[in-house]
């Protein structure tokens, strides 16, 4: 394996064993940043970005890629890294090894599953990887002085995992701690789920977190617990406003016109498909928690 690319500009090392790979743009979508763990025995890298392809590789000669879950910015170096095995959680696996799969697990049809399929493939290089192997919560990887282990942390997408580094790092991915907040919009996304993860992960030590977007390194547990505690609160922000909107009877499709995820100026292909996803999971628990009711057919308002 011969790509071996300087990253002196944009690699920050966390441990002797541990590195983060700055995407373009500080690890903006459509980058990333991408991790590095370096044992006596192998090397990894963590969802190798976009940048990593277009800067022709890692600082390493790379023996795995392991994707922390099947979004089309996590799997650029996929078919980069053609001699190294590629790891995904078991319930993502389609999504790494073809391409239906992966538009599966967006949920897409029609013209946008095509459009978005060449977009894939030409943007981030999507190449499917028939023989990845899926990994369950806790699975191990012994690199020789340094493991890592993988955390299931599910509703992002149904196999969105964590990884715990020895030596005190831990890589988030998609649990991204921006200010938009979480994004279950996906058809392989879950909103119980999401939550979950949040309350699961709040009691993680580490020294460093990290993410994939933008926030990229985060130093210590208690700057963590804050933008996660943030981060959290969207999704009951995001409740409140859909509650009181439904003072008054809607149907979804009113929600989905006004907007409570995304801003109404955004004008992405797939903001209504996630406006839509969302606001039914939220209804969903209204339902469950006896908060609203659906007063006539496709009809919803609040108890
Ligand atoms: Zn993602």
């Amino acid at each position: 394996m011969s790509q071996i690319t300087d990253w002196a500009d944009a690699e920050r090392h966390l441990t002797d064993h541990v590195s983060v790979l700055v995407g373009d743009d500080n690890g903006k979508y459509p980058s990333g940043n991408s991790l590095v763990i370096r044992g006596d025995g192998e090397a990894v890298i963590i969802d190798p970005s976009v940048s990593v392809v277009s800067r022709g590789g890692a600082p390493v000669a790379v023996d795995a890629v392991i994707n922390s879950h099947s979004h089309e910015d996590h799997m650029p170096g996929n078919g980069f890294f053609t001699d190294a095995r590629v790891h995904i959680h078991h319930d993502d696996l389609p999504g790494a090894r073809s391409l239906d799969g992966l538009m599966d697990v967006y949920g897409l049809s029609g013209e946008p599953r095509d459009d978005f399929a060449k977009q894939i493939v030409e943007e981030f290089n999507y190449s499917p990887r028939p023989d990845a192997e899926g990994f369950s919560d806790g699975h191990v990887w012994d690199l020789g002085g340094v493991q890592v282990e993988a955390v299931h942390l599910p509703g992002h997408t149904r196999g969105h995992s964590g990884f715990r580094v020895s030596g005190g790092v831990f890589f988030l991915s998609d649990i991204d701690l921006t200010g938009f907040g979480p994004y279950y919009g996906d058809v392989w996304s879950d909103l119980e789920d999401f939550e979950r993860s949040l309350i699961q992960i709040r009691d993680e030590e580490a020294e460093y977190y990290v993410t994939f977007h933008h926030k990229g390194v985060i130093e210590g547990r208690e700057t963590f617990v804050d933008l996660l505690d943030g981060f959290h609160a969207v999704i009951p922000r995001r409740h409140e406003a859909m509650l009181a909107f439904l003072g008054e009877p809607h149907t979804i499709d009113e929600m989905v016109t006004h907007r409570f995820v995304y801003r109404p100026h955004v004008q992405h292909v797939f903001a209504d498909n996630v406006e839509y996803r969302c606001a039914a999971m939220h209804i969903q628990r209204m339902l469950t928690r006896g908060e609203a009711a659906e007063v006539a057919p496709g009809l919803f308002q609040t108890t």
